[in-house]
């Protein structure tokens, strides 16, 4: 069985509605309506044989070994390192998507090789043992550069392999899914950065093409607040004139201290990058700013890419 049979297996997640031929997805809130053989908007799920699988499953299109730091997560295992792996595809549309290239791509846009969870796990106990040869700790595997929810079945299975051999699963998303993908897989994640890309639900609409984006991003951010086991960092990347407001901004940490008031804020530059390239990197005393403002609210607020 390929690592692609076993996500269709285990992946289904559409209804069939109506004909066996055209199935909708629940994983997050667009619902993609798809006949049979067609792709999703995220160009990582398709409806085969009447079900909606994770065409995606096991496709890496990177694979990394990256300091906890970069994720970014600061407060949790810090100077450690994590096996950082990606597919393709991405649920969302932002203009300014700073990781363009593999999340905004399908299938035959960019180079992919597959990885079952089995070999991946035994590919990221080999690095820690290289890690700890060179007296650095290796934490475990970062699902992370595209949207990992879109396949989430395969954060799932690794995730529980990654547990038994003794490794961490960190997400690195935009949490923009339904609660049924949220809730199975926050049993299994040790840490994870959500993006809050905005409090306002026409920023997210903007970037969804869909209502509802904002609030499903919130639950997932609550949910995974409550969950003990699930260290959660939250980042916001300012652009200009798109969410650069401080009213926003403080309506945003008022939010988030009222999930979980010791929740840690990375505020991170901007810079041009696919469709939005008609204004300069956000400038540095803007973030600095409205990391202040969100230090209002928030006791531990970071600045990235500053
Ligand atoms: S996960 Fe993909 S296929 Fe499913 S509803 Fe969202 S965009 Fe559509």
């Amino acid at each position: 069985m390929t690592a692609a049979d076993a996500g269709e297996k285990d992946a289904a997640t559409g209804a069939a509605a109506g004909s066996r031929k055209v199935a909708t997805c629940d994983v997050c809130p667009r619902h993609c309506r798809l006949a049979e053989g067609a792709t999703g908007f995220c160009r990582a799920r398709a409806c085969r044989d009447g079900r909606v699988v994770a065409a995606n499953y096991g496709r890496l299109t990177s694979i990394a070994l990256d300091p906890i730091e970069k994720k970014p997560i600061a407060r949790w295992k810090p100077g450690s390192t994590v096996v950082s792996v990606g597919s393709y595809g991405c649920n969302l549309r932002c203009p300014f998507c700073q990781n363009w290239q593999i999340s905004q791509a399908g299938e035959s846009d960019v180079p992919w090789r597959e990885v079952t969870p089995a070999e991946l796990v035994s590919l990221a106990v080999g690095e820690r043992e290289r890690e700890q040869a060179r007296g650095r700790q290796m934490a475990g595997i970062a699902y992370t550069y595209n949207e990992p929810l879109v396949g989430w079945e395969y954060v799932r299975d690794c995730g529980r392999l990654a547990h038994e051999a003794g490794l961490a699963n960190v997400l690195v998303s935009n949490g923009c899914a339904g609660p049924r993908v949220v809730d199975a897989l926050a049993p299994l994640l040790d840490a994870a950065n959500i993006d809050l890309k905005s409090f306002s639900p026409a920023f997210y609409d903007a970037c969804a093409g869909v209502t509802g984006t904002l609030d499903a991003v919130r639950h997932t951010i609550e949910t995974l607040a409550a969950t003990p086991t699930c260290h959660l960092e939250v980042t916001t990347l300012v652009v200009p004139g798109m969410n650069d407001s401080a009213t926003q901004m403080r309506e945003l940490a008022r939010w988030l201290r009222s999930v979980d008031p010791a929740i840690v804020l990375h505020v991170t530059r901007f810079f041009p990058r696919w469709h939005l390239t008609d204004r300069d990197a956000t400038p540095r005393e803007v973030v600095y700013r409205l990391a202040d403002v969100a230090r209002e609210k928030l006791p531990c607020v970071l600045t990235g890419n500053c």
